[in-house]
């Protein structure tokens, strides 16, 4: 399977792909760590995410994987095809944070920290 460094350099020279998720250059976007659906960094490392399933015969090949947070990562296995890419383009960081909070028991409290770890501020 591609290493993120690889699944990374691909995504950016996909032309428009991280200025849509709002990463505001392509340096941005290379940086380890973020998640390319809420475009947060997590204390976790990102996850390797087959867009088209492994299951169903998905390569493991740059252009069929997102580096994407446990939580985008989570929500979004049950989705391939167009439903996937829907999702994708919309989530953003509050689609992310309000889903960790409801994992959390609703506690928002959660969030916290991890708004203080990340380096991008959420657009609220
Ligand atoms: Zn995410």
């Amino acid at each position: 399977m591609a290493k993120e460094q690889a699944i990374r350099e691909y995504w950016a020279k996909v032309p428009g792909f991280y200025e849509r998720k709002g990463f505001d250059s392509a340096d941005e976007f290379l940086e380890h760590g973020t998640c390319f659906a809420c475009g947060f960094i997590y204390r976790d490392p990102p996850q390797r995410a087959h867009i088209y399933p492994h299951v169903k015969g998905g390569s493991g090949d740059p252009d069929n994987l997102h580096m994407l947070c446990y939580v985008c990562h989570k929500d979004s296995e049950h989705l391939e095809g167009d439903a996937y890419w829907d999702w994708f383009w919309e989530r953003d960081f509050l689609s992310a944070a309000l889903s960790l909070a409801c994992r959390n028991g609703n506690n928002f409290g959660y969030l916290l920290p991890l708004a203080a770890a990340s380096r991008r501020r959420p657009p609220i």
